[in-house]
Order: structure tokens, then C-alpha cells, then sequence
């Protein structure tokens, strides 16, 4: 992924015409990130973390609000449940399994995937997290890391052309 500052940040929610509300609430940290090159997808949260702006470039660049949920829980037990990712395909356990929803523009309909509550999709299937390590024990798949970046890229082409985004054409 292109590399942005809080400048082109700012920017970028302008051009996407962002509400006010989500603007003001959006914790964009560019310093903590140490390699964009290796991300397909970044999650830029609120400081409740229950909303925010995904970026997305698998080869463009896109950016979407959503709304995440965390720590699923199994409705009839109360306990929480392990998930694989709809995106990295990361086995997660339920404190760390989420649910992700976003409401299409054009006509008001909601999607909604599972997918892991950190957000770190591209982190995890570059196997730089212990999330990673522990889903490669629970999944046992005879696949490579370009691969498995590969299969995210994919996804998240099928992602962006389920919600209509248009590329971004600023960045
Ligand atoms: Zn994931």
C-alpha cells in the first residue's frame, strides 16, 4: 500500500466525503506502521473501535467505512466461538474473532463477513503474528506465504466489487 500521511489522510476523507462525526472520531496513526508495502488492507479505527475506515489497495486504492463486532459470542451458550477469517483465512479464536459490516452506497444494503478483530489481515498471513502461528497448528494448509497473500488480494477484489467501491484516483 501507498504510504499516507495525516495530511493525505485528511485528504482522503474529503475526497471520500467521510461524515464529520466519523472524521473527528478516526485514530490515524501513521508512525506505528512500519512497513506499507506489505499491505493490502489497513484498518484505520475510532477509539471505541466498534467503527472505522478500511483501506484497501489489492492493486487500487479504495477506502469504505465499516462497523466491526468483537469477541463473538455463541448465542446459545454465551461462550465465544473460533472463526476463520473471510479474508486471511486465520483461524481465530473468540476473543479474537470479529464481525465486519458495511452498508453499500448505492443501494443501502448491508454485507457482513467474518473476519479477525484486529484487522491485520495482511500481517497475519505473512505470518508475523503469533495469531498466525497458532491458526497454521488449527488449519493445516499445504500453501506458501505468496499464496496465501495471493488468496487475500482476491478476496478483497470480491470484497470491493460486492460494495461498488470505484478506485481512488488521488493516490
Ligand atoms: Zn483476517
Amino acid at each position: 500500500m501507498k504510504s499516507l500521511n495525516r495530511e493525505q489522510f485528511s485528504t482522503l476523507l474529503k475526497v471520500q466525503r467521510i461524515t464529520t462525526r466519523l472524521t473527528r472520531e478516526l485514530r490515524f496513526v501513521p508512525e506505528i506502521i512500519d512497513s506499507w508495502d506489505e499491505l493490502e488492507m489497513l484498518a484505520v479505527p475510532t477509539r471505541s473501535n466498534k467503527e472505522g475506515l478500511l483501506l484497501l489497495q489489492p492493486d487500487a486504492f479504495y477506502a469504505f467505512p465499516y462497523e466491526l463486532t468483537t469477541n463473538l459470542a455463541d448465542r446459545a451458550t454465551g461462550r465465544s466461538k473460533p472463526i476463520t477469517c473471510d479474508f486471511c483465512y486465520t483461524w481465530q479464536q473468540g476473543g479474537k474473532a470479529g464481525r465486519i459490516t458495511f452498508r453499500r452506497k448505492t443501494d443501502d444494503h448491508t454485507l457482513t463477513y467474518l473476519c479477525c478483530s484486529d484487522l491485520r489481515c495482511s500481517l497475519h498471513v505473512r505470518d508475523k503474528t503469533t495469531e498466525a502461528r497458532l491458526s497454521r497448528t488449527q488449519l493445516h494448509e499445504d500453501i506458501t506465504t505468496e499464496q496465501r497473500i495471493a488468496r487475500l488480494k482476491d478476496k478483497l477484489h470480491i470484497l470491493i466489487s460486492a460494495l461498488d467501491l470505484q478506485p481512488i484516483q488521488t493516490f
